[in-house]
């Protein structure tokens, strides 16, 4: 099935309902944040930032529901930049808060390069990396903090970084931060802030725990939506059925018989996908695999190898794909099914970014036929059932004790950097 940009003239995204011709000067951004804005090269807002950013820069609260991968971050960062660029500077008056380190860096990143025409500043903050250097960066003036919770909260209890000027805050992809059950820091945090402040809660979901946080932390607030438990229109969708064990032999084929610029491999366990990346390795990729058992350098060097295009295929599992944002992701391919419709949406969300096309591919077995029809649901469609020529889907199970079934053949070094 494919959902492209044909069904939605003039844009990429569902959710708008309507044709999107404005450009960022109807904003009326600071000049300096406008130049920004040029530098970066985006010419027309994207359905989450025209619904948000006149609203943000009223100084309402805003509840926004909307998926990585539609362009979300600059909704808040640019009217964030707006205000701050307008009052005195080197105090902490916004913070963002992100459930995980990489979207913290890619936050930061968008602050930085959106704002460099201003003298913003913006610092993270996030675990698993020494104290020391955030303190200092901290104490030297910020205007900015991007943080996860947990070290967040630790450089609060060391007196390290002072919020009672905070004017906005941002909680990103709350439905994660709920998950990985962050909440109750959450809370803790929000005892550290002025009451009097402007709040803006982005979720990719609406679940009960984010409605009562929602009316816990907003005050009258305004809710943007786009594209709402439905996926990236620019993506198209396959499922390949095969036995589960000869996923690999499968995936092997696959990539032999399809063009893809970089591609993103999602399993299960973390077990599954270091096994999977070694496996892919050997067979003359360049891939790398990314699993909580990392430690941060090695976790960076595979993620910044795949965003320069050194490692051409990464392996994840859901947890330690949290807030990879590449936007050149050609070919998501679910090696294992997700377990839930959300999570194959905000699987399939790293590829078909802003105005690119991508593909999602399943690989599914029998006992995957009901998750496949929830995801048929909240696509609103079937999706293609494909078959690989020549592969030989009768090869029999090795028997207990060996390993999975290899590949019939050694693949060429195509994909290769
Ligand atoms: P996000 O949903 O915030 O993770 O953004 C997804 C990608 O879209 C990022 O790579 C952004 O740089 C890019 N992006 C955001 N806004 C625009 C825009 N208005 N035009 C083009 N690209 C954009």
């Amino acid at each position: 099935m494919i959902v492209g940009p044909g069904m939605h003239p003039g844009f990429f995204f569902r959710g708008t309902g309507k044709k999107e011709n404005m450009d960022f000067s109807a904003f009326n951004l600071h000049p300096r944040v406008a130049a920004g804005v040029t530098a970066q090269g985006y010419v027309n807002p994207t359905p989450i930032q025209a619904q948000a950013i006149p609203k943000v820069m009223n100084g309402r609260d805003v509840m926004g529901l909307a998926q990585t991968g539609t362009g979300k971050t600059a909704a808040f960062v640019l009217p964030m930049l707006h205000r701050l660029v307008q009052g005195k500077q080197g105090r902490v008056r916004g913070l963002i808060v992100a459930p995980t380190r990489e979207l913290a860096e890619q936050t930061h990143e968008t602050v930085r390069s959106l704002g460099r025409k201003t003298r913003i500043r913006s610092v993270t903050v996030y675990g698993g990396v020494g104290v020391r250097g955030q303190e200092v960066k901290l104490r030297q003036g910020a205007d900015i903090v991007v943080a996860c919770p947990g070290r967040l909260l630790d450089l609060i209890g060391r007196g390290a970084v002072d919020l009672s000027r905070l004017e906005v805050l941002v909680l990103d992809e709350a439905d994660h931060m709920f998950d990985m059950g962050f909440l109750p820091d959450i809370r803790r945090i929000l005892g550290h802030l002025p009451r009097k402040r402007q709040t803006l809660l982005f979720s990719a979901t609406m679940s009960g725990e984010i409605r009562r946080l929602a009316e816990e932390v907003l005050h009258d607030p305004v809710t943007v939506r786009v594209g709402v438990s439905a996926p990236a229109a620019t993506v198209s969708h396959a499922l390949y059925p095969v036995e589960p064990h000869l996923k690999t032999a499968l995936l092997l084929d696959l990539l032999r018989k399809t063009d893809t610029e970089s591609v993103l491999v999602f399993t299960r366990t973390k077990h599954r996908a270091r096994r999977l990346g070694e496996q892919l390795a050997k067979s003359g990729y360049a891939a790398a695999s990314l699993q909580g058992n990392l430690s941060q350098s090695r976790r960076q060097a595979a993620l910044d190898g795949f965003r320069k295009g050194t490692y051409r295929i990464l392996v994840a599992t859901d947890i330690a794909a949290r807030g990879i944002d590449v936007t050149r992701v050609s070919h998501v391919i679910n090696y294992d099914i997700p377990n839930t419709t959300d999570a194959y949406i905000h699987r399939i969300g790293r590829t078909g970014r802003v105005a690119r096309t991508g593909d999602a591919f399943t690989l599914v077995s029998h006992e995957d036929r009901e998750m496949v029809r929830a995801i048929e649901r909240i696509l609103h469609g079937r999706i293609d059932r494909r078959t690989l020529d020549d592969f030989d889907y009768g090869v029999r199970p090795a028997r207990k004790g060996k390993s999975p079934a290899q590949p019939p053949r050694r693949t060429a070094c195509r994909v290769s950097a």
